[in-house]
């Protein structure tokens, strides 16, 4: 696994026909009164490290610096928060991609860490390949879709993956960064689903007016983390991940 940016340009070019750039992409908002705002680049990050590590012993991957600002406009109300909007934000992530495919590199792996960025991660690759007609072949995940075969056996016994600042992120913080957790502020104990997760479907992408506000901003309560639960996540996402990317650039 390299890091793009420490890289020099030659050192790119050279790699860039071979190679595969991962493109992590996280959110700044907030994460509940014991997580900080940073909780989506941090996971995502790490994931993608783990990822690009594994693959990266078999094939060149890349993996750039971590988008960390994305698609927030729901958190903004509860502070914390840095929101770019749908329609500059799909403008970035393309202007990234054909940056990339200017530089010479042909296989491009978007991976998100922030569910407000997915359907904007999805669009690239119609506007890169499609709308604009480059030369390129692009893959975009969110991780808990690309591992979600994985996650569904995986039973963690927790509320949803991701949710939002719940058990799940609660687990992977006290793996990834135990010192960023507030754990002498978190949220009380309830045992019930916060609104918003309460009246999500997973068949579809739904949007409804009031549910974050009704919510205190989490989907779950995170009395049930553990560092343990975390890495137990962490370790089975970035494995599969990384057969993703060794599976996406044997197909290119
Ligand atoms: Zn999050």
């Amino acid at each position: 696994m390299l890091n793009f940016e420490e890289l020099t340009r030659d050192e790119l070019s050279e790699l860039a026909p071979r190679a595969l750039v991962v493109v992590p992409v996280g959110s700044i908002e907030q994460h509940g009164p014991h997580l900080p705002v940073g909780v989506d680049c941090v996971i995502v990050s790490e994931l993608a490290r783990r990822a690009a590590a594994e693959a990266g012993r078999t094939m060149p991957v890349l993996v750039t610096p971590t988008l960390p600002f994305g698609f927030a406009q729901h958190h903004v109300p509860f502070g914390g928060t840095v929101s770019i909007n749908v329609a500059t934000y799909q403008e970035v992530l393309t202007d990234i991609g054909k940056s990339l495919v200017a530089s010479g590199f042909r296989r491009l792996f978007f991976l998100n860490g922030h569910g407000g960025n997915d359907p904007s991660v999805q669009a690239v690759g119609d506007r890169l390949v499609f709308e604009l007609g480059l030369d390129v072949h692009v893959a975009a995940a969110s991780y808990w879709t690309c591992a979600a075969d994985i996650l569904a056996g995986l039973d963690l016994g927790i509320g949803p993956v991701p949710g939002h600042a719940g058990a799940f992120e609660t687990s992977c913080m006290l793996a990834i960064a135990p010192d960023q957790v507030r754990t002498e502020v978190l949220p009380i104990a309830d045992g019930i689903l916060q609104p918003l997760a309460a009246t999500a479907m997973g068949e579809a992408v739904v949007r409804r007016p009031g549910v974050w506000s009704a919510s205190d901003g989490r989907t779950d309560d995170a009395s049930g983390a553990s560092a343990a639960l975390g890495e137990k996540a962490l370790t089975a996402i970035a494995e599969r991940v990384a057969r993703f990317v060794i599976d996406f650039h044997q197909s290119t």
